[in-house]
């Protein structure tokens, strides 16, 4: 398709996005209605880098009193459960993949090695990345920004329950205003809640481009890539 406004993409998938209406735990109809958009991608030719979050399940900061490392380590695990969830809506379509995992555990996935994930990423495997970078204290939007990195995505897709980057929480106030562009200096001066400060300057240094979009519709996905002007873009200028 000569058309397509990106050929590789990383999609950041939140725990929240994967939990659906119930806002914790799985939600297998929106984890299969994820999985057919993404299907389309990998027919379009596109090649689909995923990051999952863990949110649904356990948050590091959720962990009051307890040692901060050890409650990462629960997150990134967290993140794995989702992935492996991802893995089999996608496999049930009948879309190859492969789960890689930051975090050796052999018997359930590859190991993280970026070479390897290039090859599938030609292959038109659709790749999901788990347990987060591997390290407490970061977040799997910075998973997301330094896979994206890693593996030369043109852009990150970003998937919200808002339909982009506001001045002020939308739910909240009638009058918020939608950004359709912002630079990466924008969101970290207006502490804008896009992604965490370390991965925006992530994406900032290495000029990743990042889409906002709601998953409220998750044909939005397909739109972005055939260019539709859709969401919040955040760039360098
Ligand atoms: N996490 C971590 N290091 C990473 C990625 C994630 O320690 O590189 C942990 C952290 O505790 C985080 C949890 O995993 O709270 C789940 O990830 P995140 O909160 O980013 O998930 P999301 O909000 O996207 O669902």
């Amino acid at each position: 398709m000569g058309n397509l406004k990106y050929k590789r993409v990383m999609l950041k998938l939140s725990g929240e996005a994967l939990a659906g209406e119930k806002g914790y735990g799985l939600d297998f109809d929106v984890a299969k209605s994820i999985a057919i958009e993404i299907k389309e991608l990998t027919s379009m030719g596109i090649s689909v880098g995923v990051v999952v979050g863990g949110g649904n399940i356990w948050r590091g900061r959720s962990g009051e009193g307890m040692d901060r490392t050890t409650a990462d380590y629960m997150g990134m695990l967290a993140t794995c459960i989702n992935a492996l969830a991802l893995q089999d809506s996608l496999e049930n379509l009948g879309v190859n993949t492969r789960v890689q995992t930051a975090i050796e555990m052999r018997e359930v996935a590859e190991p993280f090695i970026r070479r390897r994930a290039m090859r599938h990423l030609e292959k038109n495997r659709v790749v999901i990345f788990a347990a987060g970078t591997g390290n407490p204290y970061f977040s799997t939007d910075t998973t997301a920004a330094l896979r994206a990195a890693e593996i030369e995505a043109d852009v990150i897709l970003l998937a919200k329950k808002v339909d982009g980057v506001y001045d002020k929480d939308p739910h909240k106030y009638k009058d918020a205003q939608k950004f359709d562009k912002l630079t990466y200096i924008q969101v970290l001066d207006k502490g804008l809640q896009v992604m965490d400060s370390t991965a925006t300057s992530l994406c900032m240094d290495n000029d990743i481009p990042i889409l906002v979009f709601g998953l409220d519709n998750p044909e939005n996905i397909k739109k972005i890539v055939l260019g539709e002007k859709i969401g919040t873009l955040v760039c360098k200028e």
